[in-house]
């Protein structure tokens, strides 16, 4: 691949950026369950948050390829992206479905930095990954709407000024398709939060700022609608694309990260007098790491290529996401394993790691509903739900 296609340069900016936030860094964030803030605010000011939004509305125009560069030097580094890694794609509904009062008024603001848009609201506790029963509603009074409901596992929305909200606008069994009915609100949580917006921490095995919210009959205005009523569904499908090929992306950095910090640990590493990596019960497990995470990388680039070239990617994107997220679990679980008890002491950043990349199997997308994808959608087998 050439220099140009592999975003040699964004990378090496990107890794040098990235060492000013070591191990140690991470390392209390992770402890604390602090917020990244001066590493999310270095990316920021370093306009790698604003690649993909136009340059007319003051980003840096660059391709979805470029963006996954960009996240995958992230995670190779050892940081996690995932404090911010939605800055980039959430306004992607914004961009393809707002209209250009709503354009204008946001997009050059998130570019900037000045607003945060980095919080989605899909997932609910009853639903789960079956979203056309989301049960969040929002009713028409007047200019505004009236949301009612509840959602979880929502990220970063004490770090985001506004968020995507998917809410059900007409009633399942009211509409053709268990699709149609759900609408896309453009919620300014600076507003809501504390006025009918609840927002509850939620603690999970990673540092991730996720939280739980309560919607008491929030007032959201009218002008927030993002396109049509009722056509919320396509508005937040059409965005995944994007989310599932940047998120394998950082798993390909995730794997690299293990993969590098394994073989140098056994170069180094002395037992029975020679180093542990001359035996091959050592070299062969990253050895195959490495070649699952090379196969996976190559899935990742294809997808990204459809995608920048407009072309359609969804089942490219699902499989990029599978193989990556899988890849990346492996190379972590070598790595630990490689390690021996020195994988699990924290001051390794293995564990912390390990415990991040596993999140990827399963959001945003898990492994199952992927292979059901691929299963009905690529190779016609009956549906089973
Ligand atoms: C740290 C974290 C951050 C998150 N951030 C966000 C966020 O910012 N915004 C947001 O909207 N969501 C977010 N999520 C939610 C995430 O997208 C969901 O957890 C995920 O989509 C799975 O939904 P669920 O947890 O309800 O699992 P469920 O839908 O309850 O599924 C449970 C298990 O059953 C499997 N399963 C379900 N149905 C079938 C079937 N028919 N066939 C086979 N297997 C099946 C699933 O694959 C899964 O393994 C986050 C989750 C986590 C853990």
């Amino acid at each position: 691949m050439s220099d140009e296609l592999n975003h040699s340069d964004i990378r090496q900016a990107v890794a040098r950026l990235c060492r000013d936030f070591d191990g140690e860094y991470w390392r209390e964030k992770d402890r604390l369950k602090q917020y990244p803030g001066e590493f999310v605010q270095a990316l920021t000011d370093g306009g790698y948050l604003s690649v993909l939004i136009p340059e007319a509305y003051g980003g840096a125009g660059m391709n979805l390829s470029a963006a996954c560069a960009i996240l995958e030097e992230i995670q190779r580094s050892g940081a996690n992206g995932g404090a911010c890694h939605a800055q980039m794609y959430t306004m992607g509904t914004l961009l393809r479905h707002g209209n250009n009062a709503q354009k204008d008024t946001y997009l050059p603001d998130i570019a900037s930095g000045k607003l945060r848009l980095q919080a989605f609201g899909v997932t609910e506790p009853s639903s789960g990954t079956d979203t056309t029963r989301i049960r969040t509603k929002a009713v028409r009074d007047g200019d505004c709407y009236i949301v009612s409901g509840q959602k979880v596992f929502i990220s970063r929305v004490e770090h985001s000024d506004l968020m995507l909200l998917l809410v059900r606008t007409t009633p399942r069994d009211e509409v053709d398709k268990p699709t149609r009915g759900m609408s896309v609100l453009l919620v300014d949580l600076r507003e809501a939060i504390g006025n009918g917006l609840t927002v509850r921490p939620l603690e999970t095995m990673l540092n991730h700022a996720t939280t739980e919210l309560f919607f008491d009959k929030l007032r959201v205005p009218v002008e927030s609608l993002i396109g049509n009523e009722g056509e919320g569904f396509k508005y937040i499908l059409d965005g995944m694309n994007a989310e599932r090929i940047l998120i394998a992306a950082e798993c390909i950095g995730d794997a690299r990260w293990f993969i590098e910090k394994a073989s140098d640990y056994a170069r180094e590493r002395e037992v029975f007098g020679e180093a542990i990596g001359k035996n091959q019960g050592i070299q062969f497990p990253i050895a195959r790491a490495y070649i699952q995470n090379e196969a996976a990388a190559a899935m990742v680039d294809k997808a990204a290529q459809l995608f920048d070239t407009g072309k359609p990617c969804g089942s490219q994107a699902n499989m990029a996401k599978l193989l990556a997220s899988e890849a990346s679990w492996a190379a972590a679980d070598m790595c630990l394993q490689t390690h021996g008890g020195y994988g699990f002491a924290v001051e390794y950043d293995i564990e912390r790691k390990f415990r991040e990349t596993r999140l990827y199997q399963v959001a945003p997308i898990s492994t199952n509903l992927i292979l059901s994808n691929v299963a009905t959608h690529v190779l016609d087998l009956p549906k089973s739900f």
